[in-house]
This record gives C-alpha cells, sequence and structure tokens, in this order.
C-alpha cells in the first residue's frame, strides 16, 4: 500500500500545529526558568482576572494542539515502521475513508466508535 499522500497530510498537519503551538507555548516558558513568584506579590485582583481570561482563551487550544501532535507524530512512527493503516486494537486494515477524516486515528472505524 502506498501511503505517500497520507505521510504528506501528516506531516503538512503537523508543521501547521507545531507553528501555532510555538506562538502559544514558548511565550510562558521563560517563566520556569526564573524564580517561583510570590503568590501574595502577584495576587492583586487587575493581574488574577487577566491571567484567567488569558488562561481560559490559550491554555485549551494549545494542549488540544499538543494531543494532536502526539497522535500525529505517532501516526508517522507508525508509518515509519510499516504498521500504519492497521487498527492497534483488532489489527484490521483501517478504511480508507476513515483515514480521510482522521489520518492520525490508531483504530479503525469500529473500534474508535
Ligand atoms: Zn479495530
Amino acid at each position: 500500500m502506498d501511503f505517500s499522500t497520507r505521510k504528506q497530510t501528516l506531516e503538512l498537519r503537523r508543521m501547521a500545529l507545531a507553528g501555532t503551538l510555538e506562538n502559544t507555548a514558548l511565550a510562558p516558558a521563560p517563566a520556569h526558568t526564573g524564580r517561583a513568584p510570590d503568590p501574595v506579590q502577584m495576587g492583586s485582583a487587575r493581574q488574577a482576572g487577566a491571567g484567567l481570561a488569558g488562561a481560559g482563551s490559550i491554555a485549551v487550544p494549545a494542549r488540544a494542539g499538543l494531543d494532536e501532535l502526539r497522535r500525529i507524530d505517532a501516526a508517522l512512527a507508525r508509518l515509519r515502521e510499516g504498521s500504519y493503516g492497521f487498527c492497534r486494537i483488532c489489527g484490521d486494515n483501517i478504511a480508507d475513508d476513515w483515514l480521510d477524516q482522521r489520518p492520525a486515528s490508531p483504530f479503525c472505524k469500529s473500534c474508535a466508535l
């Protein structure tokens, strides 16, 4: 079977995700290299409100993107080792139309549902 098109789709998707995650996830990273901020000093009402809004709008999509990135990485690894396209639960071939919809899926239609 020829999965070169699937591979291309996955790699393009991976690059798009990695670019998005770089914009959102790299920004807060330097905070971890310094000392832990004093919670009392950081606890003003204005900052707490802004922090909540920021966490709600940025953290969730980044985490969802990271999950998808992991699934894509796993799918690309299976492409390399030759197990791509086979269900990890029942071992059957995964249907083409299912892979069209979710090329990173490690499960066939009946096992995923
Ligand atoms: Zn299955």
